[in-house]
């Protein structure tokens, strides 16, 4: 295999695949973003498809030929298939036989998060720890658990799904059918659809919800309730896992101290006999992912040895 080779990686999301050509040191050579308009099931499958062809093109083009595909995905297992992933309309998807067929190139596959939060652990904010948890707070929310190095991954892979603990017993439905699930309340989604019910203005994003808390009393409210959700949700994996550090990724990150300065409160005062571990952000940002993905495709063909010096060169 050459040392000039790349890996495509791509991060399928519910409503966009992001896709890269990344280089053997870890550079992005090429960037490409697909947004998903409400396809389901195999359309999704297709645009992923068209996707990869498409990046091998460009790896091709800057000389650097595709030695092997990445793809990461929600509810992915260890064996390349996908059980069941709601928002994907994907049920028994055999996710990595099938790209390998089409691509004629080996094929790695990850869980998205878990390969999120991987990354973050050997080269962004996690670095170096070996008990700690990644929340994406997006659309919906999600875990990573890592003890001692290793992610949780369940029995069925179906580990870290935060954003469906019932953390207000009774509450408002969630579109999975239970009642006060963290998602809820705490997600972007579950920011704006609330501030939207309460009667607030429905163009504004999560972000300008939590901008706005000092001025709108509907959006101080539900900013209140939503940090209060998630102050207990991490209260419970603090319980659960004394993790190190938890590192706060996903859209509603981007909030920075208006989110983490009332988070941390929140863990403060529900951890009373002990002291709470650390809030950071993630400081790979969206990249993580796709980084993480990449260092899959590597270590897939043999060159994880090239993956190994990434740390040094990141910020
Ligand atoms: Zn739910």
């Amino acid at each position: 295999m050459s040392l000039r080779a790349s890996v495509l990686a791509v991060d399928v999301g519910g409503t966009s695949l992001k896709g890269a050509v990344v280089g053997d040191d870890g550079r992005f050579l090429y960037q490409q973003m697909v947004p998903l308009g409400g396809e389901r099931g195999e359309a999704i499958f297709e645009r992923l498809r068209d996707l990869l062809d498409r990046l091998r093109q460009e790896a091709a083009l800057r000389g650097r030929p595709a030695g092997a595909a990445a793809v990461i995905t929600p509810g992915m297992d260890d064996r390349g298939s996908v059980m069941f992933a709601s928002n994907l309309g994907w049920r028994d998807m055999a996710l990595r036989d099938r790209l390998e067929n089409h691509l004629s190139l080996p094929v790695a596959t990850g869980h998205d998060v878990r390969t999120a939060g991987a990354a973050e652990a050997r080269f962004g904010a996690a670095r170096g720890a070996r008990d700690f948890a990644m929340v994406m707070l997006g659309t919906g929310i999600a875990a990573a658990l890592f003890a001692n190095g290793q992610p949780i991954a369940g029995a069925r892979s179906m580990g870290g799904e935060f954003g469906h603990m019932p953390v207000i017993p009774g509450g408002e439905l969630c579109p999975c059918g239970q009642r006060g699930c963290l998602e809820v309340y705490g997600s972007a989604g579950g920011i704006v659809r609330r501030y939207r019910a309460a009667g607030g203005d429905p163009s504004l994003t999560a972000a300008e919800i939590a901008g706005a808390v000092g001025t709108d009393a509907r959006a101080g409210k539900v900013w209140r309730e939503a940090v209060a959700a998630l102050g207990q949700g991490l209260v419970i994996l603090t319980m659960l896992l004394d993790p190190a550090l938890f590192v706060i990724g996903g859209g509603l990150a981007e909030a920075g101290e208006i989110l983490l300065v009332p988070l941390r409160d929140a863990l403060r005062a529900g951890l009373l006999w002990r002291a709470p571990p650390p809030l950071a952000v993630s400081t790979l940002g969206g990249s993580g992912a796709l980084l993480g993905a990449a260092a899959l495709g590597f270590e897939r063909i043999g060159l994880g040895a090239s993956v190994e010096e990434w740390g040094g060169g990141m910020e």
